[in-house]
């Protein structure tokens, strides 16, 4: 590329909001540049590890029937009509109402709207399917409205095709490394590195999409705490809060909970970073139905306080903080049936005694028998009604167990090597209603916007299912377009 060229808009990133910001600005006649740090075979960052799930209003199966490839035969397919109002609760719900009430009006609002918008640029939508979620009941409904064809690969696929129809160029491998800033404090250029070395372009504006800081252990110390350090990552390696870094070295303000994320108890045995063909097989969440260890054969954490959905964030959290990052599942023959299907994809320690369990598990048999017996005296003798928040409890052992605390008693027991993961970071930008970066002093960053992951106070605590996505698109849209409106 001749790096003397100017552009109107430089998009950081190529996941989601990158390519709906950089989709929106090019039909906005912008000339747009993105950059996108990865090789063409990895882009998209966390994009590609999703089902591809979006979460919008609509008014029914009959409504969204219009959005399918026609022909599409939805059978006995149903959905109930998604309100504002549902979506509202439900981002309450799960955020504990913290959510930034203003930015989530946004999304709700606009989120019709931009999954037709997405259509016409290009992407197909087809009905929501998760198997995984048939064993794993919740109390926020599930509320998917559509998936992307062919999941999160198909989205970044069919996205990436809008761009390159739009005459857009994606440079590779090529990094954001920092912002130019002018006189006035305004975006002037960005400076960027590829194999060759660095280069500064000038432009107008810059969209920052580059995602979170869940792939940078720094980071991850710094902001969520020490028991992060070595969580297994279960998207891309290439979300190491870039975006974030620059931003804050030219003053933006912070918005949500930088101490918070998304994350799951994970397989052991699970990768370190993402990978594709292993990501979603390797969450553990049902713990609920029995009990779960540290090395040191204690339990350490109330396994049952709600039904999976609402837990497992702060499960895995509970697991990092224990010795060496672990912690063992431990479940009898009433829970077997019951697990996850993904727990299938595990051999677990099997033992008909809990001391020869205990050998197997490298804990102390004392130790584990006293957890095991002392819990089984508190426990109650029935059957799990997983659906069911049973309010079987124990009494009076510490941590109490609030549901589903029935006796241990069946061999043989059955133990899974668990660890945490991180999903993603919950912390980022301050954006206003035009997706601009705001500064320390509550004034935009005159062209500087951000979208997607980067961008804080959408989720604290839990994440909204389909929600992620969702928000990446339409504040994505939004920068774009405002973006290419922006004159310097
Ligand atoms: C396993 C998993 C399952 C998930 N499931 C869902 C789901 O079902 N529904 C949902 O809504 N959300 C889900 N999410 C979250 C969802 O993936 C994110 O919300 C979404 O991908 C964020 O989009 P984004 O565009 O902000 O960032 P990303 O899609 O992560 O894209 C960021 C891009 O920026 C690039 N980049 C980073 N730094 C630089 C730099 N310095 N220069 C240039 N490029 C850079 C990265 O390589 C990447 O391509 C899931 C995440 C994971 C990991």
């Amino acid at each position: 590329m001749d790096k003397d060229i100017n552009f109107d808009v430089v998009v950081v990133g190529a996941g989601n909001a990158a390519l709906c910001a950089a989709a929106a600005a090019a039909e906005s006649h912008a000339k747009v540049l993105v950059l996108e740090k990865s090789p063409k075979n990895l882009q998209g960052g966390n994009c590609p590890y999703t089902g591809a799930g979006f979460r919008f209003t609509h008014d029914g199966i009959d409504d969204i029937k219009s959005l399918l490839p026609q022909g599409t035969d939805v059978g006995d397919f149903q959905m109930s009509p998604y309100t504002a109002e549902d979506f509202r609760n439900h981002f309450m719900e799960a955020t504990y109402g913290d959510t930034d009430k203003d930015l989530a009006n946004i999304v709700i609002s606009k989120s019709r709207e931009t999954i037709d918008w997405m259509h016409s640029i290009g992407v197909q939508w087809e009905l929501p399917v998760n198997v995984n979620l048939e064993n794993a009941p919740s109390v926020i409904p599930n509320q998917v409205g559509l998936s992307a064809y062919e999941s999160g690969p198909g989205l970044v696929r069919m996205l990436t095709k809008a761009v390159n129809n739009q005459s857009t160029l994606i440079l590779y491998e090529t990094k954001m490394v920092s912002l130019i800033m002018g006189e006035f404090g305004q975006i002037k250029g960005i400076t960027m590195q590829d194999r060759e070395g660095l280069n500064s372009i000038s432009c107008k504006a810059v969209v920052l999409a580059c995602g979170g800081f869940e792939a940078n252990p720094e980071m991850r110390i710094k902001y969520l705490g020490t028991k992060w350090e070595n969580a297994k990552v279960r998207g891309s390696r290439y979300n190491t809060g870039d975006g974030h870094r620059v931003a804050l070295a030219v003053g933006a303000a912070i918005n949500g909970q930088w101490t918070g994320c998304h994350g799951t108890p994970i397989d052991l045995s699970a990768p370190k970073m993402g990978d594709l063909a292993l990501t979603d097989a390797m969450p553990r969440r049902s713990y609920n139905l029995g009990i779960m260890v540290n090395l040191d054969g204690n339990r350490f954490t109330d396994e049952g306080t709600g039904f999976a959905e609402q837990t497992f964030v702060q499960i895995g959290s509970d697991i990092l903080a224990q010795k060496r990052n672990r912690a063992f599942q431990i479940f009898d023959q009433r829970a077997l049936s019951h697990l996850e299907p993904r727990y299938g994809g595990s051999t677990p320690f099997k033992a008909n005694s809990m001391k020869e369990l205990a050998n197997l598990l490298g804990i102390n048999p004392e130790v584990l028998c006293t957890t095991v017996d002392r819990f089984n005296s508190e426990a109650q003798d029935a059957e799990y009604l997983p659906r069911t928040l049973d309010g079987r409890s124990t009494g009076n052992i510490v941590p109490s167990k609030s549901n589903w605390a029935i006796k241990i008693d069946k061999p043989p027991f059955l133990a899974y090597g668990v660890t945490g993961s991180i999903t993603y970071t919950y912390g980022g930008l301050k954006i206003d209603e035009h997706a601009r970066v705001i500064d320390t002093e509550d004034r935009p960053i005159f062209g500087l916007y951000a979208a997607g992951e980067i961008v804080g106070g959408i989720f604290y605590h839990n994440s909204l299912r389909a929600a992620g996505l969702m928000h990446g698109s339409v504040f994505g849209r939004i920068a774009g377009v405002h973006a290419a409106g922006y004159k310097k």
